[in-house]
C-alpha cells in the first residue's frame, strides 16, 4: 500500500499569486530573506493581497542563506510577539525553510533544534496555518515536510522531517522568479535534478514519484539553460518552478542518496551553495551507483542516450553551459583545508539520512574516493 506525501492545496502558472486571496484569517506573519523579496516587488503583491482580503500582516525581514538555529528562534519569538493565523513563508528555500521551523517553535515554545531532528515535533496548526510562495527553483520546499536548519557552531546542516510541514497552500508562480540573479538560477535548477534523480535511483519503489522525477528531468534538461540566458522570460521559469515542484514531490515519496549526503558536508563546512555541491558530485554518484542500479539508463533515454555513463556526462555537459564548476577545487577550497575535513565529511556523509536510501550501500572509504575525485574533477571508477 502506498499513501502520497504532498502539498494540501496548490496553484501554479503565471500569476497562480493572485489564488492567495482564497484564505481566510485575522494576521500573518510574512517570513522573507534580506533582500530580494522587497527589491523584486514579490512582498508588496503579497501585502497588497492580504490587505484586500482584510488580513493583517507583520513582516519577519533577515533570513539569511543556510537560516540558522538563532535565526529561528527569532523569527519564532517575533511570531508569539505577533499571534499570527497564518505565517508565509516568501522567498527562496531559506525563507521557506526557516518559516516552517520558526512555526513549529511558535506553536510549541519549548522546542529545540534536537527534538525536531529526532522527529519529536507535535501536532502543529493549533495557531496558524502555512503558505509557502517559492521565488527560486530548487528545493520544492513547497511540496515537501522538511526544512534544514544549520548549526553554525558545529557546521553541521540538520535535515527536520515533519510532515505537518507541508503546506497548506502552495503558490508555484513563475513570475516571481523572473528577477533571480543567474548563479541563483543555474545552483537551484540543478539542486532540483538532482532531487530527481536521486528520487528516481533510490531503493524505494513508487511509480508515482517516478512520474513526477521522469517528468522534472526532461523539464530541467529542456529549460535550464533557457532559464539562464534569458532570465526574464516567464514561460520558461514556469517550466523551471514546475520541475522544482516535480522534483520536490518525487523525493517526498522516494527520498534522497548520497549526492545529497555529500553535498550537506561541503555546504556546511566550506559554505558551498547546496545545488551547486549537489551540481559536482551528482555526475560521479550516477557513476558509482550504477554498478548497482540500471535505473539511470531510464533518464538517459529522456535525453536522447543510452547508458548511466552518457546521463552522467549529460549533466557534465548543461553544468558547464550554466558555468557551475567541475570540482570542488575550482570553488576555491585549498587542498589542504579539504583534506583537513576530509575524514570528518566522509563519515557524516555516511551518517546523513539520505545515505539510507542509496540504491548502493557505500562505506565510509566509498565516499572519502568520491569526495576525493569530486575535489579534483576526477570521474569515479569503482
Ligand atoms: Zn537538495
Amino acid at each position: 500500500m502506498g499513501k502520497l506525501v504532498r502539498t494540501n492545496e496548490m496553484f501554479h502558472g503565471a500569476n497562480s499569486l493572485s489564488e492567495l486571496k482564497g484564505i481566510k484569517g485575522n494576521k500573518a506573519v510574512i517570513v522573507i530573506g534580506k533582500e530580494s523579496a522587497k527589491s523584486s516587488g514579490s512582498l508588496k503583491r503579497v501585502q497588497a493581497i492580504l490587505d484586500e482580503i482584510n488580513i493583517k500582516h507583520e513582516v519577519f525581514c533577515g533570513v539569511e542563506p543556510d537560516p540558522s538555529i538563532e535565526t529561528v528562534m527569532k523569527g519564532a519569538e517575533f511570531m508569539l510577539q505577533h499571534k499570527p493565523d497564518w505565517i508565509i513563508g516568501l522567498g527562496g528555500c531559506s525563507s521557506i525553510d526557516a518559516a516552517k521551523t520558526m512555526w513549529a517553535v511558535y506553536e510549541h515554545p519549548e522546542l529545540t533544534l534536537e527534538v525536531m531532528v529526532q522527529g519529536g515535533t507535535p501536532p502543529l496548526r493549533n495557531k496558524a496555518r502555512f503558505v509557502a510562495i517559492p521565488t527560486t527553483s530548487g528545493t520544492g520546499t513547497e511540496t515537501t515536510p522538511l526544512s534544514v536548519i544549520t548549526d553554525r557552531a558545529k557546521g553541521v546542516k540538520y535535515p527536520i522531517v515533519c510532515y505537518d510541514f507541508l503546506p497548506d497552500l502552495s503558490l508555484v508562480d513563475g513570475e516571481l522568479c523572473t528577477t533571480l540573479p543567474v548563479n541563483i538560477t543555474a545552483n537551484t535548477g540543478l539542486d532540483a535534478l538532482t532531487h530527481s534523480v536521486e528520487a528516481y535511483a533510490s531503493n524505494i519503489d513508487d511509480n508515482y514519484a517516478d512520474a513526477f522525477a521522469k517528468g522534472s528531468v526532461s523539464l530541467v534538461f529542456d529549460n535550464l539553460e533557457n532559464a539562464y540566458n534569458n532570465p526574464s522570460d516567464v514561460n520558461t521559469r514556469q517550466k523551471m518552478h514546475d520541475a522544482s515542484f516535480l522534483g520536490g514531490y518525487a523525493f517526498a515519496n522516494s527520498w534522497l542518496g548520497i549526492a545529497h549526503s555529500l553535498a550537506h558536508q561541503v555546504g556546511g563546512m566550506f559554505g558551498i551553495p547546496h545545488g551547486r555541491a549537489n551540481a559536482i558530485v551528482l555526475p560521479n554518484v550516477v557513476r558509482y551507483n550504477s554498478k548497482s542500479t540500471d535505473r539511470y539508463s531510464d533518464l538517459a533515454k529522456l535525453i536522447g542516450k543510452e547508458t548511466a555513463e552518457d546521463f552522467a556526462s549529460g549533466i557534465e555537459i548543461l553544468r558547464d553551459k550554466v558555468n557551475v564548476p567541475a570540482s570542488f577545487k575550482e570553488c576555491n577550497i585549498s587542498e589542504k583545508e579539504w583534506n583537513d575535513k576530509l575524514k570528518a565529511m566522509s563519515q557524516n556523509a555516511f551518517d546523513d539520512v539520505c545515505t539510507s536510501f542509496n540504491p548502493r550501500v557505500p562505506t565510509v572509504e566509498d565516499l572519502e574516493k568520491i569526495f576525493t575525485d569530486c575535489y579534483n574533477g576526477a570521474k569515479v571508477s569503482f
